[in-house]
Order: structure tokens, then C-alpha cells, then sequence
């Protein structure tokens, strides 16, 4: 059935990567009319960002795919950047998305405007627009995580960041230090490790690395699944259901020691020198931080040409890196592999909601950052969030739970329009009560066992990871329940003032 739509003006979607390619492609199947504004100059999002050598995947992009843009073409189990951005640019083409989109173009800031019942956004290059409806698709994984170190701006040769690889800098025969052994790291050491002379690992703490099920698809594979969509349909079925299991090690504690015994083997098979096995040798629990698949992480330390300095950085020289347990290595570039501002939600933009608060203190006052379902945040009505907080996943395709919840924008931007409201804002009690056990939940995981993450704050909340099985989230998404939500209608401004939000 085809449901009303607003009509009063349209949708702004910020980002064009997975998440805003995904909102407005449904938007546009609805009839409903949207503008996407993309800071870069193509879209593509974390996928046009990062290009470092080795960038991959690490969930098969059968499944790392659209449910209704299948890609027989996958040259491999585990697209490649190239791959998964050229299925974005396809996607943004096909569905009619990338005519909507405005490229270069940065929203500095949100203002929600009660009376006039929009958003009024404020771009980078000073234009102003003015949308009734808000849809943030800026993921967390968008702003990479630049740390200070002493004496960096003194530093002598070439610094970057794996999200900004510098491909016009010749690594052939320089002595690199690379800070940082995470999920970015471990794909591209192996890359470089063969073009450098010598490379330092400064790493803060170790990786639990696993085996990658990688390998090329053979012309007969490609052909089955180009002529035969049901074989593709249950390769995607098959994949969802065995990572979909990976949640239980994560959350209940089931499998962990199928698990452990299967990193222990492979980690013996590759580390043969016991002082490398000391220095590899996670001290937390596996999961505790995000488990990595790679085949060459372990067997590049193996090489002669690389060091795994067991330290964070800790100061720089202008010739030299300093470890923070006093170690110094003459380099001539740093290569920062230090992840991303992940707990900055929306940063660094400046969003300010229905009672003038700003979205970031808000946040700041509970702890982190948190929405209801993910989606909504109260006080910040006609607002929706794409990969917003608690929607990460360890186990699982990020595309599916986007799916889920670009269905549910529709829903309620549908439910807007039946209902001639003029905005909808989260109610507090549904937002407390969804937080409240999603909270109670992750206290349970393995997340919560004592290691520092990207997903838990310096406060010790869980601000990034969903804890439970994808299909979960998508039952709790799946309709728009207009109980969870006030309008306009019925707001009285009299209950806001006495510090209720109450119709
Ligand atoms: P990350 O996993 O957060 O890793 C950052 C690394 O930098 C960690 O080893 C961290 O050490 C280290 N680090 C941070 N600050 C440091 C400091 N001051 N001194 C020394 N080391 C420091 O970041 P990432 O590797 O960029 O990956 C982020 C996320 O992106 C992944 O978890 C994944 O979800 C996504 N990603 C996905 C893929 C994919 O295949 N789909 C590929 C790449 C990235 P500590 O562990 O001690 O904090």
C-alpha cells in the first residue's frame, strides 16, 4: 500500500555512504523528496575514505550487501575497497540517488525551529537550508581519531592517518613506524611491511587474530550466481545465519572456548619465537574488544624487517618516535593506525534541539551517547539517525540492522504525514525505558569485561554496540509505533516548563 507522504518540503540526509544511499533510495521508491549532503566529493563514506593498502572487508559481501541490490560480480568472499565502493557508486546510479545528492558540502550545524516545525542547517560554505526532516547518516566510524602526541609538530618527515593514506608518498626502502594494531592496522602492515625497510609496530595492547575464510570466486561460482540468484540468495542466507551465531560468544558466553582454543591453534602455528608470542599475547578476554580475521597479520611480525614494540607512543622527536616505555626509533614517516572518534556521535557538528539544548551536552550529561532504538533522540524531534548509537555490531553485516532502520524512518516519516503532525519527538519514558535495558543487557557482555574499547566510554558506557542478534533489532524496528512518540498536536508547553515532556 502506498502511504501518504509530507508535504511539506522533504528530507535532508547527511552522508552518502551505506546508510544515506540505503534513506534515500527508499525515499525516493516512496515518492518522498530528499537532498543528501555530502561533505566529500563521491559517495561511498567510510568506503571512500579508506583506501589504505589492503583495505577490505571483514564480513562477506554477499552479506555486506543490500538485500534488494545483490552483486553476483564479487571477485572474492571479502570485497576489497575498490570492489565495495564501485557497488556504492553502482547503487547511488541505479536507484536514482546521486542526482539528489549535493557533493561537497558540510553541515556545520542543526537548529530545530519549534514554531516553524524544521530544521534549519547551517553548511560549512555558509548556505543556510531548511528541512522539516533530519536524517544523520554519519556512522560512527566517519571522524578519524587524530591523538596529540608531545613534539608531533616538530616530527621531521611524513605523518597521516590510515583513513587518509597518502598514495603519493613512496614508503619503498623508508623506516616507518605505525601506531596502532586494530582491525585498519592489521590489514595494511602486511601491504607495506614488504615495500618498507624497517617497520616499528608500536602496539598498546594486542589483537585477538583469527584466521580470514578468504579466497577468489571461481568463474563457474560467478557464473552460477549471475544465472541463478537462488544460489546467490542462499550463500546470503547461509552467511547470515553462521555470523548471526557469532553473537552468543559476545553476549551469553556461548562458544567462548571453541573460540579461544581456535585462536590459541592458529596463533602457535604462526608464532614460532616465544619472546613474539609474550609480546602478542592478549591480556583480556576474547571479544572483549573487536575479534580480526587476517592470514598475513601474524606471519608479517614474523619478518626481519619488522619490530612490534610493545608500547602506545608516547612523545615524538623530529627524527625519532619515543614508546611510552622509553624505547626510540629513528623513522622517516608515522602512520597512524589509531581508529576513529567513535563515542563522538554526529561530531563535530553542533545540534541544537527543540528546548535549545545542545545534542553533545546533553549526551555528555547521561554518560555518552544514546537514542531510542538507535534512531531518536528526545527534545530533538524530526530527527533520525542512521548507525546511530548502540547499532554497532561484532558479529554481523551493519547493512542489515541500516536496512532495518531506514524502514523504520519511512514508517514514521509516513506516519507524519497521515497524521498532518508537523514534528515528532521521542518521549522521554520510552527513550529511558529502551536505554535503561539495552544498558542491563550489555552489563552481561563480554564488551563490559574490563578491556578499553572503541565502543565504551571513558565512563564506562557502552555507547556503540547493539547486544543482541540483528534479527532482534529489526522485530523492535520493524513498525513504527506512534505510542513511543509525541507530536506537535499535543505538546503543551506548560508540562515542558514544569521539566515534563508529557502530552
Ligand atoms: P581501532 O580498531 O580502534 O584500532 C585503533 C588502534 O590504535 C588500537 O590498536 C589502539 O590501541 C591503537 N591506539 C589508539 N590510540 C593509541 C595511542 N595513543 N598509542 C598507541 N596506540 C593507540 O581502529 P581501526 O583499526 O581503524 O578500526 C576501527 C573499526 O573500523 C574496526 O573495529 C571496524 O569496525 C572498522 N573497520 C572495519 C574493517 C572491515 O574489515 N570491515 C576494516 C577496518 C576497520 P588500543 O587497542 O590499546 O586502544
Amino acid at each position: 500500500m502506498v502511504s501518504p507522504i509530507p508535504q511539506r518540503g522533504g528530507v535532508t540526509i547527511i552522508g552518502a555512504g551505506f546508510g544515506g544511499i540505503c534513506m534515500g533510495l527508499k525515499l525516493r521508491r516512496a515518492g518522498i523528496p530528499f537532498t543528501i549532503l555530502e561533505k566529500g566529493d563521491r559517495v561511498g563514506g567510510v568506503w571512500r575514505d579508506n583506501t589504505y593498502p589492503g583495505a577490505a572487508c571483514d564480513i562477506p559481501s554477499h552479506l555486506y550487501s543490500y538485500s534488494f541490490e545483490p552483486s553476483h560480480d564479487w571477485s572474492r568472499k571479502y570485497g576489497t575497497q575498490p570492489e565495495i565502493q564501485s557497488y556504492l557508486d553502482h547503487c547511488a546510479q541505479r536507484y536514482g540517488v546521486a542526482q539528489h545528492i549535493r557533493f561537497g558540502e558540510e553541515v556545520r550545524r542543526a537548529d530545530f525551529d519549534s514554531a516553524a516545525g524544521h530544521w534549519h542547517l547551517t553548511l560549512a560554505g555558509g548556505d543556510e537550508v531548511v528541512s522539516p526532516f533530519l536524517v544523520a547518516a554519519t556512522g560512527q566510524l566517519s571522524l578519524p581519531a587524530d591523538p596529540t602526541f608531545p613534539g608531533l609538530e616538530l616530527f621531521d618527515g611524513k605523518v597521516f592517518h590510515s583513513a587518509r593514506w597518502d598514495h603519493d608518498y613512496d614508503l619503498r626502502g623508508k623506516r616507518v613506524a605505525v601506531i596502532g594494531t586494530g582491525a585498519s592496522a592489521i590489514q595494511f602492515v602486511p601491504q607495506i611491511a614488504q615495500r618498507v625497510a624497517q617497520l616499528h609496530v608500536f602496539q598498546r595492547s594486542a589483537p585477538y587474530v583469527l584466521p580470514k575464510p578468504d579466497r577468489p570466486y571461481t568463474r563457474l561460482e560467478k557464473y552460477l550466481y549471475r544465472h541463478f540468484p537462488a544460489m546467490l540468495a542462499s550463500t546470503r542466507t547461509r552467511q547470515y545465519v553462521y555470523h548471526e551465531a557469532r553473537v552468543l560468544p559476545l553476549t551469553k558466553g556461548i562458544g567462548v572456548t571453541a573460540v579461544e582454543k581456535a585462536w590459541e591453534r592458529y596463533f602457535h602455528a604462526q608464532i614460532a619465537d616465544e619472546r613474539l608470542r609474550s609480546i602478542l599475547r592478549p591480556d583480556y578476554p576474547i571479544g572483549c574488544k573487536r575479534v580480526l580475521i587476517s592470514n598475513d597479520w601474524y606471519s608479517a611480525l614474523n619478518r626481519d624487517n619488522v619490530e612490534v614494540i610493545p608500547a602506545g607512543l608516547g612523545e615524538v622527536k623530529p627524527h625519532r618516535v619515543v614508546g611510552v616505555d622509553g624505547s626510540e626509533r629513528h623513522v622517516d614517516a608515522i602512520i597512524f593506525g589509531t581508529g576513529f572518534s567513535t563515542t563522538e556521535f554526529l561530531a563535530p557538528m553542533s545540534i541544537i534541539g527543540r528546548h535549545g539544548r545542545e545534542l553533545h551536552d546533553v549526551w555528555r550529561e547521561r554518560g555518552g551517547a544514546e537514542a531510542f532504538k538507535g534512531v531518536a533522540m528526545p527534545g530533538f524531534p524530526n530527527m533520525f539517525l542512521l548507525y546511530g548509537p548502540n547499532t554497532n555490531l561484532g558479529h554481523n553485516s551493519i547493512v542489515y540492522m541500516l536496512e532495518s532502520q531506514t524502514d523504520y524512518v519511512l514508517e514514521a516519516l509516513r506516519h507524519a504525514a497521515t497524521h498532518g503532525a508537523r514534528w515528532l519527538d521521542v518521549r522521554p519514558e520510552a527513550h529511558r525505558e529502551f536505554n535503561d535495558e539495552l544498558q542491563d543487557r550489555l552489563k552481561k557482555t563480554v564488551w563490559q569485561a574490563g578491556c578499553d574499547s572503541w565502543y565504551v566510554t571513558e565512563a564506562g558506557k557502552n555507547t556503540n554496540n547493539w547486544p543482541s542478534f540483528t534479527f532482534d533489532y529489526r522485530r523492535q524496528t520493524r513498525f513504527f509505533d506512534p505510542v513511543h512518540y509525541l507530536t506537535d498536536s499535543e505538546y503543551r508547553p506548560e508540562a515542558a516548563l514544569a521539566g515534563g515532556n508529557q502530552p
